[in-house]
């Protein structure tokens, strides 16, 4: 019997993904050929350093190299894998890997949500495949679902958990009680956290992960940085007594809904009704709700961030342009990529949404009826209404739907009335009506 053929990989990074990629290449080769009816062989990986001394995973040192340009051009190498992170020199290396007609993946959500139209761009023309199953909810094979699972489909609403951090700490302090900052640094210790955490609780890997699903989802081209965020840092201890006591639980999440003309996709807390599948997601995990037309409502869930659950995303890709090539050897018309056309996206104030607002008031009778009194002069209807007497008294109430244009008028009015000791904080709430 002869040989099974090989298909050549440059690993551009040997961190946590990368050394995720080796450990399962090796663990899982004869599995993997068999599958395939090929062999993944890695040709050369690309690293910064190349005395390093604490590498996760042992290679062979004469496969080590500090050349990005000599290992994506080598003749053997089929796929980059781009696995080292950031997005100038990321660009560069795979713009350079689809000119020279080498397929692509990577994990890079930032690389993604910010060039991704150029990269798509560069490949259609080259004719080569970019895969990206790891850049969003890590070992979650959700790319895969949307774009081979749902072919047939119309995607209308999508709404998600996909940062395992924010997801940690909120969880957490829902379970303790205890303050963001407190759980922040545990979650640092225990390695859940970056050092630099503020990508993750401020909520732009998120929205960078759903600039990538709004372009796959609804067929358009869409800049990350446009995209509305709003970070976990401001949740108070005490939201979560509320949200819990109106039947709610607190998560990090990215919504984004279709609206033939622009698109709505924001990044932000939100109180989650307790009973949705949604709300059970704790601790690292990501899940996605996706709402299309023919299949209605289908969930996600699994491990978004790790060493071998993302190594598996970036394996199966490789196995995935593996096939193609196979297919293109043998005249198989390339698959055609979707037409992106850019839309719109639709500004956070014409948003319409149900919200949790928060006031710190003075203990004073007549006070309730000043904010109502405001609230209903700005179109805003109340659901439900508490007021918590004392020394720090609150009011907590409970929107119906409304633009959220009109609520942020409402709220600057009430901030300036005297009664009030604390400004006002606000959640948005998703789900009709309360736990429905
Ligand atoms: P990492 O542990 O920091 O590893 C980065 C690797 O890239 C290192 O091997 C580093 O070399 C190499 N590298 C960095 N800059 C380089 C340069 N200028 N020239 C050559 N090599 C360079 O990162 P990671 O956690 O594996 O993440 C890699 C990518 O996967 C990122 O885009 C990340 O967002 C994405 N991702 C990660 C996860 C996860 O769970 N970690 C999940 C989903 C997606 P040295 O080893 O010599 O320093």
């Amino acid at each position: 019997m002869s040989e099974p053929r090989e298909i050549g990989i440059a690993l551009l990074g040997l961190g946590n993904v990368g050394s995720g990629v080796i450990k399962l290449l090796e663990e899982n080769a004869a599995a993997i050929t068999a599958r395939l009816g090929a062999r993944l062989v890695v040709r050369t990986i690309v690293v910064r350093e190349l005395e390093k001394k604490q590498r996760l995973v042992a290679v062979d040192p004469s496969l080590l190299t500090t050349d990005i340009t000599a290992a994506i051009i080598r003749d053997d190498v089929d796929i980059v894998c781009e696995l080292m992170g950031g997005t100038t020199l990321a660009r560069t290396a795979v713009l350079a890997a689809i000119r020279v007609g080498r397929h692509v993946v990577t994990a890079n959500k930032a690389l993604l949500a910010t060039h991704g139209s150029e990269i798509f761009a560069a490949a259609t023309e080259r004719g080569v495949d970019v895969y990206y199953e790891a850049a969003v909810c890590g070992g979650v094979p959700i790319i895969r679902a949307l774009r081979e699972g749902l072919a047939s489909d119309r995607i209308e609403h999508l709404m998600g958990i996909v940062n395992g951090t924010s997801n940690y700490v909120l969880s957490t302090m829902a379970e303790t009680g205890r303050p963001f900052a407190d759980v922040l640094a545990e979650a640092q210790a225990l390695g859940y956290a970056e050092a630099d955490p503020s990508l993750d609780v401020g909520g732009d890997d998120a929205a960078d992960k759903l600039a990538i699903l709004v372009g796959l989802c609804f067929a358009t081209t869409m800049d990350g940085s446009r995209i509305h965020r709003e970070g976990i840092t401001q949740i108070d201890p005490i939201d979560f007594e509320y949200a819990e006591r109106f039947g709610y639980v607190i998560k990090p999440l990215a919504v984004a809904r279709d609206h033939g003309t622009a698109i709505e996709a924001r990044v932000h807390p939100a109180l989650v009704p307790a009973n949705w599948l949604l709300a059970d997601v704790s601790g690292a995990k990501n899940a996605l709700y996706v709402h299309s037309y023919a299949l209605g409502p289908s969930m996600y869930y699994g491990a978004g961030a790790g060493m071998l659950p993302t190594a598996m995303a970036v394996v199966s890709d490789a196995i995935e342009i593996s096939r193609n090539i196979s297919a293109r050897a043998a005249g198989a018309p390339p698959m055609r990529t979707q037409v992106s056309e850019p839309r719109p996206i639709m500004p956070i104030e014409e948003v319409r949404s149900r919200y949790y607002i928060r006031i710190g008031v003075a203990d004073r009778p007549g006070v309730l009826g000043q904010v109502t009194t405001v609230l209903g002069y700005h179109g805003i209807s109340i659901a439900q209404v508490v007021q918590r007497p004392g020394q720090d008294t609150q009011i907590v109430v409970l929107t119906h739907e409304v633009r959220e244009g009109n609520l942020r008028e409402a709220l600057g009015a009430i901030d300036t009335l005297a009664v009030v000791t604390s400004k006002s904080r606000f959640l948005r709430i998703v789900g009709s009506t309360p736990a429905g």
